[in-house]
This record gives structure tokens, sequence and C-alpha cells, in this order.
């Protein structure tokens, strides 16, 4: 059935030759290595124009993507892209806390918005984007890529049939040993540490696993590495969250190791193990579960194919006024838990 619905949604846009038109706000790593080259290799996406406080990266951007110089904007005359109708969409690729700012003037400038997590780095913040996008009618879509790849859709395929029983728990990591002199240390700019960047995909995993919301949360945060870079942001964040049903989820993340990004379940019938879980490549679903064959399960899907069919799922709910498997109100959601785990660290929340 699910193949049924891609052709005919593929049958769709081959005939009606749609591409949704996406501007680039940011042309850093996320935006040039991989969502560029996403739209280049997509169905129903392609990028018509660029923002950048670097002319010289934005001319040679806009060359190798035949994007003409009139579709090149500055971060002072973003506004103006409202009266460009070679854009349909924005594509937010900034630091965390200039989310909102230029979520809320592309949602003010009529266009649609794909924004990267984390949503903002203020619960107000995220709220304020919802209710801009709600307001001029415009959608907006969190770029929570996870959700869409087909291993992590089969993990959620399996708990939802029962085939694992009764969830009773969770685990997740996601880290990295940052380098000094990134934005992400900077406690304006980035919002938080680890926490913030990479333990929300283990955040946001417990939820799409369970398909339920955390109730309570322990967390622990601590600095180790006194080399200078975390005097504004934590090292090490470790958590546990309750779901309503008692289900139990233990996270930790951090910015001084390198934390494989992982997530495990355990049901009363079997449990499922993802590798390389939020990756951009290499997902590898096993698993047990009662009276079935062992799962094992990789799509062997290539960078930058997550981000095509997060470009492409976009353009396609704009095209036929679908929900976004990731809207605002998800992403709301997830800064919302990020506050209380920062409070239980008795740490300042967002
Ligand atoms: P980056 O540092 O490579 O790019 C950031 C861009 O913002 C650059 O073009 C930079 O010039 C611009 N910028 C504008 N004002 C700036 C300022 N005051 N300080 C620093 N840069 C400024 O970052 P990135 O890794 O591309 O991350 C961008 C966003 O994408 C972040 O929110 C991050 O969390 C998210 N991200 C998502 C994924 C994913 O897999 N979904 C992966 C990486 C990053």
């Amino acid at each position: 059935m699910a193949g049924m619905a891609a052709a005919a949604q593929l049958l769709h846009g081959q005939q009606s030759g749609r591409r949704l038109r996406y501007c680039m706000v940011g042309l850093g790593r996320i935006s040039m290595q991989h969502f560029m080259p996403a739209c280049r290799a997509s169905q129903f996406s392609r990028v018509t124009a660029l923002v950048s406080g670097h002319r010289d990266k934005a001319d040679r951007m806009a060359a190798e993507y035949g994007i003409p110089a009139k579709n090149i904007y500055s971060y002072e005359n973003y506004n103006a892209i409202a009266d460009n109708p070679e854009i349909d969409a924005v594509y937010i690729a900034l630091p965390n806390s200039m989310h909102a700012e230029y979520t809320i003037r592309a949602a003010r400038a009529g266009k649609h918005v794909l924004c990267e997590k984390p949503m903002a780095t203020k619960v107000a913040d995220a709220q304020a984007m919802v209710d801009a996008c709600r307001k001029a009618g415009r959608k907006l879509m969190v770029a929570y890529r996870c959700q869409l790849e087909p291993a992590t859709v089969r993990a959620m395929q399996l708990i939802r049939q029962g085939k694992l029983g009764t969830i009773e728990s969770i685990e997740s990591s996601n880290g990295f040993n940052i380098k000094a002199g990134e934005w992400r240390l900077d406690g304006v700019l980035g919002g938080g540490g680890p926490l913030m960047d990479v333990g929300i995909y283990s955040l946001n995993a417990c939820r799409f696993l369970t398909g339920e919301e955390p109730a309570e949360f322990k967390a622990q945060s601590s600095v180790i590495d006194r080399d200078g870079r975390f005097t504004q942001v934590e090292e090490n964040l470790a958590w546990t969250m309750k779901f309503p049903a008692g289900r139990l989820a233990a996270c930790n993340t951090s910015y001084g190791a390198s934390l494989p990004g992982f997530f495990r379940v355990h049901g009363s019938k079997g449990m499922l193990h993802m590798d390389a879980a939020f990756g951009y490549q290499g997902q590898h679903l096993t698993g047990k579960v009662q009276g079935e064959p062992d799962i094992d399960f990789a799509t062997g899907a290539k960078d930058p194919a997550h981000f095509v069919d997060e470009a492409d799922h976009f353009s396609q709910c704009v095209f036929q006024n679908k929900e976004p498997v990731a809207p605002g109100e998800e992403g709301l959601r997830d800064m919302r838990h990020m506050d209380a785990i920062y409070k239980s660290c008795g740490l300042k929340g967002l």
C-alpha cells in the first residue's frame, strides 16, 4: 500500500513537473554538503535562491546550481524574498538561536518553512514560529529526517504492530568530541550544549518509537574537560524519562566523546536495536521477536538520500496541502522536554 501511495505521488509530481523552489538560508555544512546536493538529486525539490552573509561563497554556490544573481540575498535584505515568485519555501540552516527570527520573517514574506533542528533555543521562540506560520497560512516542518528514514520507519511499524509486546524501556545515546571555536559552544547561538544539538535525536526517537510524550525527567550534566570549550554549555548530559504508562528511557549525550548514535527498544516479546541510528547513512536495524525470524534490515542508502526524502516530503506536503511528518508543534514539544531536562540538571531552562 505504501509502495502504491509512493508511486501515485511520484506520478503526480512527474505529471505536474513541479518542484518546490527552495531558498537556502545559511550556507554552511548542512546546506552546502547535504541539502543542496539532495535537491539536485530529488524529484520534487530544487534550489532557486540563497541567503548568505558571504557574497563570494553565495556567488560560487549560485554558479554551481544555476541560480541567477537576482536570487541571492543577504541577511539584511532577506525580507525582499516576499517579492520573489521564484521562491516557494525556505530551508533554515543557521545557528540554532537564529532559527526563530528567520522562520518568522519567512512566514511574513509568505513562504513555507523547513527549519533545522533544534527548532529554536527558547520555548517561547518555538511557539512564536508555530504561531507566525499558522497566521500566514504557511507550512512549517522541523527537519527531523530520521522520522522518514526507512529502517527507522520499519522499527516504528514493528512496534505499532505489537511485535515487541509491551514496550518496557529504551536506551539511546548520541555524541561527538567537539572542536574548540564552534558556534555550538556559544551559549546564545547554540542555546545549550550536546542535548540541543545531538541529544535531541535520542529524545525525539524515544517519542516517535513509543508514540507517547514523556511525563517525568531526571537528569545530570557535567563538565570534565577544563580546556576552555565548556564555559557556556554542558559537556555531558545523561537523563531518564518516564512515560505515562511507566515505560522508561535512559539517554546519554556528550560533546566530549564520540558516543554511538543508537537506540535499543525492549519489549515483553522482543527487542530492536538500531546502529548508526542518527547518521546520514548506515542505519542497521536488528532484533529478536518471539515466533519470528531474526530481524536484520539495512537499506544501504547513501548520503544524501535522507535529505532527498526530507526535501521531497516537505515539497509534497506543500503541493498536496498535507501535514508534514514533523510539523512545528513536534519541534515545540521537544523544546518543552529539553527545558524540563535542563531544569532537572539544575541548569537554566529554555
Ligand atoms: P555551520 O556552522 O556549518 O553553518 C552555519 C551557517 O550559518 C553558515 O553559513 C554561517 O555563515 C551562518 N551564520 C550566520 N550567522 C552566523 C553566526 N552569527 N555565527 C555562526 N554562523 C553564522 O552549521 P551547520 O552544521 O550547517 O548547522 C546549521 C543548523 O543545522 C544547526 O541548527 C544544526 O543543528 C543543524 N544541523 C542539522 C543536521 C541534520 O542532520 N539534520 C546536521 C547538522 C546540522
